[in-house]
């Protein structure tokens, strides 16, 4: 089982940026964690560490936002998506600023720096959460919903009522493999009927056609068009694996998701985490729980240093 201990970053690796809502500029640093550290998001300019946990969550209004005292930290999403689809356990991301920088709006930037560090592995196993009987969250007629499976496996709607973005629906069994060839490159995308609301608002200050998708009422603005003709189904399965890796360990589960968004995803994670009884923690190599629950490891690899 040797393979199944907690995982983090071999060295620091660093990446500046601007931040898609604030349009602040921030340098990010991931950097080595101790097992059962789990990640952190530490604002180097305040000196406040701050767990990437559920509990933390103040703000999930278009991205989602830790906080701890006054110090914040703003759209995590991505980033989270990255460790969690790289299957790294432990990592303390350093920040200058309030917002973790955009990049090119999908967690691929991150990935990329996270195969520059190479992951170290580390003597302790792997913590998951399993899911022992279905939680659903829901909002109208959006909802999000887990179910007990023997794997992770995310599966995701979305439908706008636009001509592009109808009915349109993503699922994958998760590996890191899969996840970085086919989830981790999906852009976040925006209506540009919304963006003059948004800056009004003070949001999407840093956003431009280099770092999201921008749809108008037919067709993709963007020069290069799209990277996959689903890239909206895949950014929200991108956005939720981020939003679900708030649980503090990876999930093993069925997650299947419609029209749902950050807010409802973490009303859906604070439901599971509050019902003892719909939940359990396991721990390779100290749990005997394990063998009865038949669960199949995620394939994770692509990182391993030798
Ligand atoms: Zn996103």
């Amino acid at each position: 089982m040797a393979n199944w201990n907690q995982r983090t970053v071999a060295r620091k690796v660093t990446c500046r940026g601007v931040g898609l809502h604030s349009g602040r500029p921030a340098s990010l640093t991931l950097a080595p964690a101790a097992p059962d550290a789990g990640v952190t998001f530490f604002r180097r300019d305040l000196g406040v560490e701050i767990p990437a946990r559920a509990e933390h969550v103040v703000d999930t209004q278009l991205s989602t936002s830790l906080g701890l005292g006054p110090a914040r930290v703003a759209t995590v999403e991505h980033v989270l998506a990255a460790l969690t689809g790289m299957g790294v356990d432990n990592c303390r991301v350093e920040l200058d600023g309030p917002e973790i920088p955009i990049l090119d709006g999908s967690a691929a930037p991150f990935v990329y720096l996270l195969q520059e560090a190479g992951v170290r592995t580390q003597r302790a196993g792997k913590r998951f959460l399993i899911v022992k009987r279905p939680v659903e969250a829901r909002e109208g007629d959006k909802v999000a919903r887990v179910e007990p499976a023997p794997e992770l496996s995310v599966r995701f709607t979305v439908d706008f009522g636009h001509p592009l973005i109808t009915d349109q629906t993503f699922s994958f069994v998760f590996s890191d493999r899969v996840f970085a060839r086919e989830v981790a490159r999906a852009r976040t995308f925006c209506f540009l009927r919304d963006v003059e609301r948004m800056q009004a608002a003070g949001l999407a200050l840093g956003g431009s056609l280099d770092n999201a998708i921008v749809v108008d009422e037919f067709s993709i603005l963007n020069p290069g068009g799209l990277r996959y003709p689903d890239e909206f189904a895949r950014h929200k399965v991108l956005d939720a694996m981020g939003d679900l890796s708030l649980l503090g360990m990876p999930l093993i589960a069925t997650f299947t998701a419609r029209r749902s968004g950050h807010a409802l995803n973490q009303a859906l994670v604070k439901k599971l985490l509050a019902d003892p009884t719909a939940h359990a923690v396991v721990q390779i190599g100290a749990d005997e729980e394990l063998e009865p629950l038949q669960i199949r490891l995620p394939a994770l690899g692509a990182l391993d240093a030798a």
